[in-house]
């Protein structure tokens, strides 16, 4: 099997859930709105809506906002690349990763602006030889489509196999498994009672650059 190693971004390389509090907080400051709107918001995302477009939707009427859902969500979209931080020891892993040989990629779904402002803010662009950002390519995980443009990126095709790593259940793991790759799930213990079988769980993506060094090996 070939070294190639795709990722998935929010909650696998990055922190969102942190950086989405942090916005969350401002949010709150911004519109005046109380402490508990905060959880609200926090817990909207985690439980509920996911998808910003209805998430939005839903924080316009709850707190009958001026601006339009549109508009908050683009407010949100430019924000939210300042906001999240990849850390300098999964930086370091990446790129000890290549320089062992392996191709890697990023394999993410979101809007273009916000996913690609988070690539170029934490400075992930330049440490993968490739990524595929679904807003850009009209595919979604787990379509695996959008795992074979990754690849390509990176310079090789599914062919040969590979790995892919992320905190999805049917996202990634599923998706990843359906592309012909090998599967590491981070398990945050946020996402119960899905089916899938990944080839490794582990709970920081740490872990599973540490399992592809050593398979590299
Ligand atoms: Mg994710």
């Amino acid at each position: 099997m070939q070294r190639l190693a795709l990722f998935d971004l929010d909650n696998t390389l990055i922190d969102l859930d942190t950086a989405f509090l942090l916005w969350a907080e401002e949010f709150a400051e911004e519109h005046r709105l109380s402490r508990k709107a905060v959880d609200y918001l926090v817990k909207l995302d985690r439980n509920g809506l996911p998808h910003r477009e209805p998430f939005f939707s839903k924080v316009h009427e709850r707190f009958k906002l001026s601006a339009s859902a549109a508009d908050l969500w683009a407010a949100y979209r430019r924000r939210m690349p300042h906001l999240v931080e990849c850390r300098p020891e999964v930086m370091a892993a990446l790129a000890g990763l290549r320089t062992s040989g392996w191709r890697v990629g990023i394999v993410t779904n979101g809007t273009a602006d916000n996913q690609l402002g988070k690539l170029q803010r934490t400075g992930l662009i330049d440490v993968v030889d490739g990524y595929a950002l679904s807003g850009i390519e009209g595919i979604r995980k787990p379509d695996v489509g959008l795992f074979e443009i990754a690849a390509n990126r990176c310079g090789t095709s599914l062919a040969d196999g590979g790995w892919m790593v992320g905190d999805h259940p049917v996202a990634d793991i599923n998706g990843g498994h359906a592309a012909g790759l090998n599967t590491i799930w981070i398990d945050r213990g946020t996402r119960p009672g899905y089916e899938h079988s990944p080839d490794h769980v582990v709970t920081d993506v740490m872990c599973a650059t540490d399992i592809l060094r050593d398979i590299g090996e």
